[in-house]
């Protein structure tokens, strides 16, 4: 799939994000159905394979150890315990496992080798499989593609201006570098951000126009609406109005017509006729499952039943288009 891009500016950004509401939505429905089948929705299953105890500073995140959140730390899980979630997240419908770990950044250690063993694991089911460990090198990502990972996530979060407010411990530049080296090994990239921070539209733009500028715009894009965790420095962020989720939703497929956009944390707080307006808005994507790490996300069953209301199906897995047709299709331009 060669994604066809435009050279968005951000004014041209900002002004599709200050569309009036309705309309904004409607111009979402019609660029993505005219990209994409609007009754499928991908299904992923997130797993948090190392939880706790990171060095990182996020400010959103009860992960840090900086902050005292109550989440308790484990180390990483083993190959079986893994493969055992993954046939339960298949079972239930997600064609896409992604595993979390907790680091600042993938070490070439055992702890790594062990991971590589989970996704050749969860590569022989069948699914996709997306990994999310932290910064990367150029080497460690081509091992992640030996292994047959599909799917790398690492997200820019917010915009290069509101970033040091959000993080220290780390630079945009660190995050763009990661995102250059997932793509040399043709692995997928999925990246996005979180709204809800207390940025302003600018900050949301800017992130957008990041994302649309980069070599290869990602192919798939989860918007997620700030979950505010007691202990961390946004314990107190007010909840995201539904409609910033909304607009931010149908921007971001007008601006990356193609990408899948996930409609991802945050949705607890949502009602379901505030999700309807999402997949009218363009969203293609959410996360099933109890539980998104370390915050809570709608039951599997609650979903199905969602999809059954709105006459949605789960996408299969590489899009119904086979594994190897994928990799030549997609990554070879
Ligand atoms: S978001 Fe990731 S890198 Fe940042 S503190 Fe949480 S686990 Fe660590």
């Amino acid at each position: 799939m060669s994604v066809e891009r435009k050279n968005w500016t951000v004014e041209q950004i900002l002004e599709v994000y200050n569309t009036p509401l309705l309309e904004l939505v409607n111009r979402g429905q019609e660029v993505h159905r005219a990209n994409n089948n609007p009754s499928e929705v991908q299904v992923s299953s997130l797993i948090s394979i190392k939880t706790g105890g990171c060095a990182e500073d996020c400010g959103y995140c009860p992960q840090s150890v900086k902050y005292n959140t109550g989440v308790e730390a484990h180390k990483l899980m083993t190959v079986d315990e893994v493969l055992g979630a993954a046939d339960i997240a298949k079972s239930n419908g997600a064609s896409r496992l992604c595993m979390g770990a907790a680091w600042r950044e993938v070490r070439d250690n055992s702890d790594f080798e062990r991971v590589l063993e989970m996704v050749k694991g969860v590569n022989a089911k069948d699914m996709e499989v997306c990994c999310t460990l932290g910064m990367l090198t150029e080497e460690q990502a081509q091992k992640l593609a030996d292994a047959g990972l599909y799917a790398y996530n690492h997200n820019i979060d917010t915009s290069e201006d509101n970033y040091k407010k959000i993080i220290t411990t780390r630079k945009y530049d660190d995050r763009l570098d990661t995102i250059k080296n997932v793509q040399k090994a043709k692995i997928s990239v999925c990246s996005g951000g979180i709204i809800g921070m207390g940025e302003s539209v600018e900050d949301r733009v800017k992130m957008l126009h990041t994302l649309s500028s980069l070599d290869e715009i990602p192919d798939s894009v989860p918007i997620n609406a700030l979950v505010p965790v007691a202990g961390t420095p946004m314990e107190n962020q007010p909840l995201l109005p539904i409609w910033d989720m909304v607009r931010m939703i149908a921007t971001t497929r007008i601006v990356m017509p193609k990408a899948v956009v996930r409609l991802s944390a945050g949705r607890t707080q949502m009602s379901l006729e505030g999700q309807a307006l999402c997949f009218l808005a363009g969203a293609n994507s959410i996360f099933a499952g109890d539980k998104l790490l370390t915050t809570p996300n709608p039951e599997f069953n609650e979903d199905m039943e969602m999809f059954r209301i709105f006459g949605l199906t789960p996408r299969k897995a590489f899009n119904g288009k086979g594994k190897l047709e994928h990799v030549s299709a997609d990554h070879h331009h």
